[in-house]
């Protein structure tokens, strides 16, 4: 079982796509071959090698349907022998607080400006995966089979108060993920064959072709009750992805902050930090 050689060097491929800021990015060389053999995506080379030989199975940006029609966006599924890791990203920086048990974590920035600094409120990432996971069990019913939650945050922002209690989640750096996939690896080893993740892959395949991505992004009309239940959470109206803190790099008003969509530029929603 070729995971570890697999997924050797995640922090490279999370950093790039960290630095574009387009969340959808991350590890879009594997998805974009996984796609490829389902002849959707023209393969790229990068991924040719990622995969070649392995038999993990790497899924990103996944789109799973609930019985009520709702979909849930997750960043990257992997299939391994070991279980089924469950990624999902946090493009934040700056200071990190959060517990497990709250609904909402907070992020704080300072904006260099007479030591000032800016509260975003960030719905709980470890509730938000659980979501995510639930789905997937949903999705694969027949199979019990170890599932972990990695919430990856960016190198560029830091832990201050961050605690949690469950077993098998994981909340890390970037920098930490390759070690931390590889010491889940080591404790789960051998709990799929090879068929098992074949087959836990074939069906989480099929149920994401039964969604429609583009539809799912462009739901621009979102009903006023989603639109306000987002806004509650404190994710994107429009879309439900998570918004991400930027500054404005032109314009009369270059160099503040707003808030917008991580989804960018396929979802260009945006709003002013009160
Ligand atoms: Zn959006």
């Amino acid at each position: 079982m070729n995971f570890w050689s697999f997924i050797s060097n995640p922090d490279r491929w999370i950093r790039g796509h960290i630095r574009r800021g387009v969340k959808q990015a991350l590890l879009g060389d594997v998805i974009a071959e996984y796609k490829g053999e389902r002849g959707e995506h023209k393969a790229s080379k990068a991924a040719d090698k990622a995969l070649a030989g392995h038999n993990a199975i790497s899924m990103c940006d996944v789109y799973l349907p609930w019985p009520d029609g709702r979909t849930a966006q997750i960043d990257q599924i992997i299939i391994a022998d070991s279980g089924i890791y469950v990624l999902e990203v946090k493009n934040y920086k700056g200071w990190i607080f959060g517990n497990e048990r709250n609904q909402y974590w907070t992020q704080v920035l300072t904006t260099g400006i007479r030591g000032e600094s800016i509260k975003n409120r960030l719905y709980n990432p470890i509730k938000q995966n659980e979501t995510h996971i639930s789905c997937i069990r949903r999705n694969i019913r027949d199979y019990t089979v170890p599932i972990h939650s990695v919430i990856v945050f960016s190198n560029e922002s830091e832990f201050k108060d961050v605690t949690y209690y469950s077993p098998d989640v994981y909340v890390v750096y970037q920098s930490r993920l390759k070690s931390t996939l590889r010491d889940i690896d080591n404790q789960y080893k051998g709990i799929l064959s090879d068929e098992d993740i074949e087959r836990i892959s074939a069906k989480l395949t099929m149920a994401a072709s039964s969604t429609d991505k583009s539809n799912h992004v462009q739901k621009v009309h979102a009903s006023q009750d989603i639109r306000r239940e987002r806004e509650a959470r404190g994710v994107c109206p429009r879309c439900g992805a998570d918004l991400v803190v930027r500054t404005a790099k032109s314009g009369p008003n270059a160099g503040s902050k707003f808030l917008g969509c991580s989804r960018y530029p396929e979802c260009r929603y945006t709003r002013n930090i009160e």
